[in-house]
């Protein structure tokens, strides 16, 4: 670990001492780096080859090291540094990660991911399959990057992109659900016969700076020209809309769905060819530009584009979050939509820059003008969605204070009549599973 010295405090006290065997424990980072220096890290020890890594929230795992310790079970002190463990017990993260890559035996791969994680505080969604992983969770930081590490251990998954995003409020999952799934996204017509292991078919993937490189010089060009011209690059959202209602590059239109799910860009015969911005788009020399949130929908529908003999397709690697990461809010305007109980995320929550912890209250971001109400159409400031109080409804939208109130929660005026009604949720809450209000329901009538 050139230059860098990590003060571990405590230890797993699971580590277990088999073979591969790993343990966290909290170290205080003092690499010279300057982002790094004297920040709070997790540090990932390997027992079986006495490896460290030190991760920090927020940042990628920025050092790596090989230890040789008289006793391969015993932690090495590289610095003495006081360090308070609590937070390292107490402080959540959100991971995101996915990987096409053949499974063989998924049932066994389920059965083994179980096994590993039965002692763990992990709560999210872990599917599998014979295409691979797609993953999001929640834990306390040791558990939930420890994980990450066995994952690592596999060669099929050492060089895959995890995303690290901090809790605002302990788990952003109620529960774990890890099990076998037929897609690994829903897609409509699903994806098992998509050629998704092949990499070669996707888009290519694009790092964030030679994205952002990319983004200024198409809007530079757009910006020069009154005209509508056509350009050669079409800038794809690959979302949902809603998702694009609060946040999304400039330049980007939105998607006309409502639900990636039912996608169909650039497979309109006749019909719909105003809606859909690849319509007679030229395949073979139109740069088609796509993104999404972590990256996974642009690797799926990317192929199916490629089926389709678009021939120029870029993607942004790990998607808007890792691209909030690496250049901040350059080209991006609001917030990003994520698909856990945070719902959206301020750009400052990626790039811990300028800003301190993410707390509830910075989930406001102001100056959105691009930014409506679903209902009046006024500016709303607080980039957050709420689900419609009729339970049979449940639309994600945007709602400025005056319509929660006029519409008691709802999305419209079919909704406020309508039979099963949940209450109206204060700012930052979110509705409970939905069975609970349908058991009031029950007992009421
Ligand atoms: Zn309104
Ligand atoms: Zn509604």
């Amino acid at each position: 670990m050139r230059g860098c010295s990590a003060v571990i405090t405590g230890a797993g006290a699971g580590a277990g001492a088999g073979a591969g065997a790993m343990a966290m424990a909290m170290a205080m980072c003092l690499c010279p780096v300057p982002s790094m220096s004297r920040s709070r890290s997790i540090v990932g020890v390997n027992l079986k080859n006495m490896t460290v890594r030190v991760f920090q929230l927020n940042q990628k795992q920025v050092c790596s090291a090989s230890l040789s310790p008289p006793n391969s079970k015993r932690f090495l002190l590289l610095n003495h540094h006081n360090y308070g463990e609590s937070d390292a017990e107490t402080e959540f993260v959100v991971v995101n990660f996915y990987r096409f890559v053949f499974i063989k035996d998924p049932a066994a791969e389920v059965a083994r991911h179980l096994s590993f994680l039965k002692d763990l505080d992990i709560h999210g969604r872990v599917y599998l399959n014979e295409q691979g992983i797609n993953a999001q969770y929640s834990g306390p930081a040791k558990d939930a990057l420890l994980y990450v590490e066995w994952l690592r251990e596999d060669d099929r998954f050492s060089d895959m992109l995890v995303q690290i995003s901090q809790a605002i409020n302990g788990h952003a999952f109620p529960k774990l659900k890890l099990r076998y799934k037929p897609s690994l996204v829903q897609l409509e017509g699903g994806i098992s016969h998509l050629p998704l292991l092949d990499p070669s078919i996707r888009a290519t993937p694009l790092a964030p700076s030679e994205w952002r490189k990319r983004l200024e010089a198409v809007n530079e060009i757009n910006e020069a020209s009154n005209e509508n011209i056509i350009t050669e690059h079409i800038l794809l959202d690959v979302r949902n809309g809603y998702e694009w209602d609060i946040g999304h590059f400039q330049g980007a239109r939105r998607p006309y769905v409502d639900c990636f799910r039912s996608t169909s860009f650039g497979l309109s015969e006749t019909e719909d060819i105003a809606s859909d911005p690849l319509a007679n788009v030229d395949k073979e020399k139109t740069d088609i530009l796509m993104y999404c949130t972590g990256g996974i929908r642009c690797d799926v529908y990317s192929t199916i584009l490629r089926q389709q003999g678009f021939q120029n397709l870029y993607t942004l690697k790990g998607g808007v979050s890792h691209y909030l990461k690496n250049e901040g809010p350059a080209e991006w305007v609001g917030n990003l939509f994520v698909f856990d109980s945070r719902l959206s995320l301020p750009p400052s929550a990626y790039k811990p820059k300028s800003m301190v912890k993410v707390s509830k209250g910075e989930l406001v971001s102001k100056n959105n003008p691009f930014a409506r109400c679903y209902i009046c159409g006024s500016q709303v400031s607080e980039l957050r969605h709420r689900n419609c109080a009729n339970l049979d409804c449940n639309l994600l939208f945007l709602c400025c204070k005056d319509c929660v109130k006029d519409f008691r929660g709802c999305c419209c005026v079919n909704c406020i009549t309508a039979p099963r009604l949940r209450p109206v949720l204060s700012e930052h809450q979110r509705y409970k599973k939905w069975h609970i209000y349908r058991d009031l329901e029950c007992k009421a009538s």
